[in-house]
């Protein structure tokens, strides 16, 4: 990505950039939706946006090698209660029909478009299974389809997906290169909060596409899906701006705001962009130190 068209990516967000002279001084092609926002400066305490390395792209040196992910075991936690009003379970179509922990990427995008083990099964227009490179090395996690992308069938479509694309390409990262998958596979009727015992029935799910794709690096976007995957009521003002591991996989975590929360608290941008320069700088590096295991229950949000 060129450098004019990054910076703009970075205005896009509402991040106050700095701007090379010499990048300046182009040629500027500018739509009211990707305006750069000036006067600009760098964000206190950080070097300038434009100095964060992008990740790197075909035919640029590769990060270091990882690991093969370790087997993930779902949520040991006995299920919830059904809450009054909603469907009961249908144990014969759920996640352990097939075992989730045995198939393969195709195997389980097949089941999850037939399960019928929620309540969900019943106000779902499509299951939202995940898109992106089955070989990424960042997992971005998010908490459940909403209207847009329970028709579309794809995990951050509209607005907030249109955002998060340009948060991701700030820091060289086009979609197709990272995994996009929610807690929830179905969508909760008027976006509401998901049920523990949907996320109980749904959580097989996810945890075996992470074990399939063994990302280097995972990013939570927005509360709900951090406090589920991180298994923690702390809020996320607590969880963000650190470094986190996924649960017994010890896979570096990191926490930052849904881009659906972002659209409409733009003075939350800056905060985000310094999430994404942390995501962009372990994945380049692959080293780093995990600092918090994300149950921090005494923090101020
Ligand atoms: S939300 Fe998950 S567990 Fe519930 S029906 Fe959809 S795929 Fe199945």
């Amino acid at each position: 990505m060129d450098e004019r068209r990054r910076l703009d990516y970075l205005g896009a967000m509402g991040v106050d950039v700095w701007v090379p002279r010499h990048v300046a001084a182009g040629p500027v092609e500018r739509s009211d939706e990707t305006a750069l926002v000036e006067p600009a400066l760098p964000l206190p305490g950080q070097a300038a946006p434009s100095s964060v390395p992008p990740y790197p792209q075909p035919g640029h040196p590769t990060p270091p090698v990882r690991a093969a992910a370790p087997q993930i075991v779902p949520n040991p936690v006995a299920p919830e209660p059904v809450a009054s009003g909603s469907v009961e379970p249908d144990p014969s179509d759920g996640p352990s029909s097939p075992d989730p922990t045995k198939l393969d990427w195709d195997a389980l995008a097949t089941a999850v478009s037939g399960c019928r083990a929620c309540g969900l099964r019943e106000t779902r227009t499509n299951t939202v299974f995940g898109v992106g490179s089955r070989t990424a090395d960042l997992l971005i996690i998010g908490e459940a389809p909403g209207a847009d992308e329970d028709r579309a069938g794809e995990p951050f479509v509209g607005r907030a997906g249109q955002l998060l694309n340009r948060m991701l390409a700030a820091i060289g990262l086009a979609r197709e290169q990272v995994y996009i998958a929610n807690v929830l596979k179905c969508r909760p009727p008027g976006n509401r909060d998901p049920r523990p015992e949907e996320v109980k029935q749904c959580e097989a799910y996810l945890m075996r596409q992470i074990e399939l794709l063994g990302p280097r690096a995972i990013l939570c976007v927005g509360r709900v899906a951090a406090q589920h995957v991180l298994q923690t009521d702390a809020p996320l003002g607590s969880l963000r701006g650190r470094w986190l591991e996924f649960r017994a996989a010890s896979i570096p975590l990191r926490v930052t705001y849904h881009p659906a929360y972002l659209l409409r608290s733009p003075d939350q941008k800056a905060k985000a962009w310094e999430d994404l320069v942390e995501v962009a700088r372990r994945l380049r590096e692959g080293v780093g130190t995990v600092i918090g295991k994300g149950n921090d229950k005494d923090q101020a949000d």
